[in-house]
């Protein structure tokens, strides 16, 4: 785990213009608005100041929902076909594939990804939502029920149907460990459904949010149909969360909060998508090819410095291939060069902000201080404090707090397993179930583990494989509900039954 730090700047005019632009506003009602009070973003990997960001409260709350009550019942925005909302979402994606460059080098500063992160995978991922879903406004049906209510009027007759209509304006939170992904993954559906939104991306990396906001403006977003409040969680986000006029809100962050905002949604009972932390783990059965075993978990684990929440933390190996498991992370640990994201020779970021490599940093000393064994990394880099090395863990116990707790960063447990049953055991005794992962050349093992597995998402011989028409969604403490895919759709949703005598 070499770390150079070399000085980066980034090199599309888009991204230094939107840089170099002045402090970031508000989007409320189609307007960029200004607060009396900011704060500051800065690139984890240098500790540089990005920009100056508005800190919206209770006020600017007010304002945006407001702005979004109001488009949800007008014209241009309730009255537009679905062929033209699918031609507006359509066009959303290919003004965002026009700058996935810019937004991909705003998403490396702010959060520390590496440029490939988000330039191969989570823009086009973005992309992709909006394309999904363009095509899903054209499809959105009601049935016809036959019904039963006999004794009708003379010559009279019961005609009965539903219709799906968009259940409101929706407060949509999301975390910092891939923004405008989360972001894509809430407003794609959303506006698919006819939904009005309030957007509150987290304080860490809220920039290619705004400039998405700025996008589909251009794209021809009717105003106040996405509203767009930065700041911070307590604040703002509890303004969302309280308000009487939000009738849904679609989370996405750690159960801690997920917990504190099922009571905030109390007062008019709030509809809730609650998108979860994660303690997901993977099973190397004994027939497990690990030439593709290796490589697959630590990407599952080391991807995003293992800031993602199906991050694969706990490995549970069959004890004849244990050692060979371990030497091959601890392998590839050693080698991934550590960098700042924007540098093409680094194949790992920092965490997003020094805290949090701290935070990961202390449940690793703690579990060696308990017993478990380090077979890579286990330091942090007092030259750069938002680094941690990937790190590779043998020795660890069910009860030790890191194979408890989701760590949030790049940090894997591997623990030998005897029988299937007790690997499976060891999986399930966690309180999240937002994925796992099984790998093994036996169809039949592939299936009943699949089955046994209590998590939202199974993969097996992959992990964290996602795509738009797969659903995901967290078991137990992991979540309430699924985005992506048809399901994804319904959480914007609600059913009216009509009936009437005719
Ligand atoms: P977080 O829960 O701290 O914050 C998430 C968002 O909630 C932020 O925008 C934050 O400002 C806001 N928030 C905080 N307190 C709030 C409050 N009282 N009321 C309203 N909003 C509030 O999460 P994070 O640290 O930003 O992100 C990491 C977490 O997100 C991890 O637990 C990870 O597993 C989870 N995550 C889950 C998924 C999933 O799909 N299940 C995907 C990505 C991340």
């Amino acid at each position: 785990m070499p770390l150079t730090l070399r000085p980066q700047e980034p090199r599309t005019p888009g991204a230094r213009a939107f840089l170099a632009s002045g402090p970031k506003r508000l989007l409320i009602d189609g307007a960029w608005t200004e607060t009396a009070r900011t704060f500051e973003t800065h690139d984890p990997a240098t500790g540089v100041k990005l920009a100056d960001l508005a800190r919206a409260g209770q006020a600017e709350a007010d304002l945006a929902v407001a702005a979004a009550a109001s488009a949800l019942g007008r014209s241009d925005w309730a009255g537009m076909t679905p062929a033209h909302r699918a031609a507006l979402l359509w066009r959303i994606a290919d003004i965002v594939e026009a700058h996935a460059d810019e937004l991909s080098e705003l998403e490396t500063l702010d959060q520390g990804k590496t440029l490939r992160t988000g330039r191969m995978g989570e823009i086009p991922a973005a992309i992709a939502q909006f394309r999904y879903y363009a095509g899903f406004a054209t499809k959105i049906l009601g049935t016809t029920i036959p019904t039963s209510i006999a004794h009708q009027p003379a010559g009279k007759q019961v005609f009965a149907y539903t219709r799906r209509e968009p259940i409101g304006v929706v407060a949509c939170i999301t975390p910092w460990n891939s923004p405008l992904l989360m972001a894509a993954m809430k407003l794609a559906p959303a506006l698919c459904a006819g939904c009005t939104v309030v957007l509150k991306p987290a304080e860490e990396t809220s920039l290619t949010t705004l400039r998405l906001g700025e996008l589909m403006i251009e794209a021809g977003l009717p105003h106040g149909v996405v509203n767009i409040l930065t700041g911070f969680g307590h604040e703002v986000g509890a303004a969302l969360t309280g308000h009487p006029d939000v009738a849904k809100v679609a989370f996405t962050g750690s159960t801690e909060v997920g917990r504190i905002l099922i009571g905030a949604a109390r007062g008019n009972l709030k509809k809730l998508t609650l998108e979860l932390g994660g303690k997901s783990p993977a099973i190397v059965l004994p027939d497990a090819d690990l030439s593709l075993a290796v490589p697959g978990i630590a990407r599952g684990i080391f991807g995003n410095s293992g800031q993602v929440c199906v991050a694969g933390s706990r490995v549970y190996a069959h004890r004849s291939l244990h050692d060979a498991l371990v030497n091959g992370l601890a392998a590839e640990a050693n080698r991934l060069p550590l960098g700042h994201g924007l540098d093409p020779e680094a194949e790992l970021g920092p965490l997003v902000s020094p805290a949090q490599a701290e935070r990961v940093g202390a449940y690793v000393t703690e579990g060696v201080a308990q017993g478990a064994e380090v077979a890579a990394g286990g330091t942090g880099f007092a030259e750069a404090a938002a680094f941690y090395a990937p790190t590779v863990l043998t020795r660890t116990r069910p009860e030790m707090r890191l194979m408890r707790e989701e760590i949030f960063g790049p940090v894997v447990a591997v623990t030998p397993f005897d029988e299937p049953e007790e690997a499976i055991a060891l999986a399930n005794d966690t309180e999240y179930g937002l994925a796992a992962s099984v790998w093994t050349e036996s169809l039949s093992s592939a299936h009943r583990m699949a089955a046994a597995m209590k998590a939202g998402t199974v993969w097996v011989n992959c992990h964290s494989y996602f795509s738009p028409e797969l659903p995901k969604g967290g078991h137990k403490a992991s979540g309430w509900g699924y985005e992506n895919g048809a399901q994804g759709l319904e959480n914007y949703l609600e059913t009216k039954t009509v009936c009437m005598v005719v």
